[in-house]
């Protein structure tokens, strides 16, 4: 029979189903619960913050941070090009839009310098504001990407920050376990988010969190995240998103987290056995920049060639699950109006990135069945 490789699947189990059914036998099955205090408490422990704030989504908790800081409509919100589509949707969500910035090479991630360089050519400053010359668009903040769980350097980026007083939000999206510099990654940012997708390292089913440093703003983002209510009637001050996560989500959370470093470990392994075992062929690794400790979202090479689909294709035929990766933002038609200044690094990697197998129940023989069959494929061109 033909093996089947699946890309990278949710690992769940009796633990989740105990929760689970915890939820039915006490009623406790919608937005409120132990099982969310719980899950907020231990995510906001893990990465190292003060506070946090269960979400639907990784996306909703981003726009939620994005409007807890007051990011204008009409304004510019400076994204990295390479990224999933949700960061440029929840800036587009609260009526800014993206000025996409490029990647460094060496970790996939918002490249400092080239930020600076923007920055310092192409705005000026104009009553305490900073304005996008060419689109006299006002730059109202930096959404970092921790890519693949890589940190991006956060220091330098920090100091652009500063320099042009501009809040900084990171999309932790897949990052949770992550360390930069053997500082946890809750004090790089005033708000980070994650998402528990199916396909991330821990996973609610769908969910996300935002968290943070600052009470102020922690208790503004939890008013938007609820309803808006002040007192205990039906008395609302601002309008609202109702993005809370409910009590079945949090309660696979909450059972996900008890294998969190068991996870961030298995993926681990795979990334490091997959570069042993790949680096002899044509082909790039996967960065693994050394200022952080990385959580090997997802593992895979860099083709030389454009020949991704054609090797999705050939691992297809005999039962492994491999895909491309992200296509850089300035290219969706979606955000075709949104302005660049782009150093050209994200246009020629991105569509030479093959991602594998990296489930974090892939065992050791079919990893080794997907390294024997790509390198045949690789080696026959
Ligand atoms: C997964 C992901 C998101 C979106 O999370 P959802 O929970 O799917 O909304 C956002 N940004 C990045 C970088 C991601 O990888």
């Amino acid at each position: 029979m033909l093996r089947r490789i699946p890309l990278s699947i949710p690992s769940v189990g009796d633990a989740e189903a105990k929760n689970l059914l915890h939820c039915i036998e006490t009623n406790f099955v919608s937005s409120v619960g132990p099982f969310v205090s719980s899950f907020e408490e231990r995510v906001v422990q893990t990465a190292g913050a003060h506070r946090g704030i269960s979400t639907s989504s990784g996306t909703t908790a981003l726009h939620l941070a994005l409007v807890t800081l007051g990011i204008k409509p009409g304004s510019l919100v400076i994204v990295p090009t390479y990224t999933f589509v949700a960061t440029a949707n929840a800036v587009s969500q609260c009526g800014a839009m993206p000025w996409f910035m490029d990647i460094s090479e060496d970790s996939w991630t918002l490249c400092p310098e080239s930020l600076k360089d923007s920055l310092d050519r192409e705005t000026i400053r104009k009553d305490s504001k900073i304005i996008h010359k060419e689109s006299g668009r006002e730059v109202s903040a930096i959404l970092a990407v921790y890519t693949l769980g890589s940190i991006p350097q956060m220091d330098e980026i920090n100091e652009v920050a500063r320099e042009y007083k501009l809040p900084v939000i990171a999309d932790a999206a897949c990052a949770l376990g992550a360390t930069y510099k053997d500082r946890q990654i809750g004090e790089l940012a005033p708000l980070s988010t994650f998402s528990f997708n199916g396909n991330k390292t821990i996973t609610t089913g769908a969910g996300g969190m935002l968290v943070g440093n600052d009470s102020t703003l922690l208790d503004r983002a939890r008013h938007l995240a609820t309803t808006g209510r002040v007192g205990t009637e039906y008395d609302h001050d601002v309008p609202a998103f109702n993005y809370r996560m409910s009590n079945i989500q949090a309660a696979v959370g909450c059972a996900q987290l008890d294998k969190l470093s068991d996870f961030l470990q298995a993926k681990a392994r795979i990334r490091s056995r997959y570069d042993e075992a790949l680096a002899h062929l044509d082909v790039e690794l996967f960065p693994n920049p050394q200022w952080c400790k990385n959580t090997y979202w997802f593992s895979g090479v860099v083709l030389k060639n454009n020949d991704v689909a054609m090797v999705c294709q050939k691992l297809k035929e005999v039962g492994i699950e491999a895909r491309g990766f992200w296509k850089p933002m300035h290219l969706q038609k979606a955000y075709s109006e949104s302005p660049t200044s782009l150093t050209g690094i994200a246009d020629k990697l991105w569509s030479r990135v093959l991602t594998l197998p990296c489930s974090t129940s892939l065992n050791v023989e079919d990893q080794d069945y997907v390294i024997s069959q790509l390198s045949q494929i690789l080696e026959s061109r």
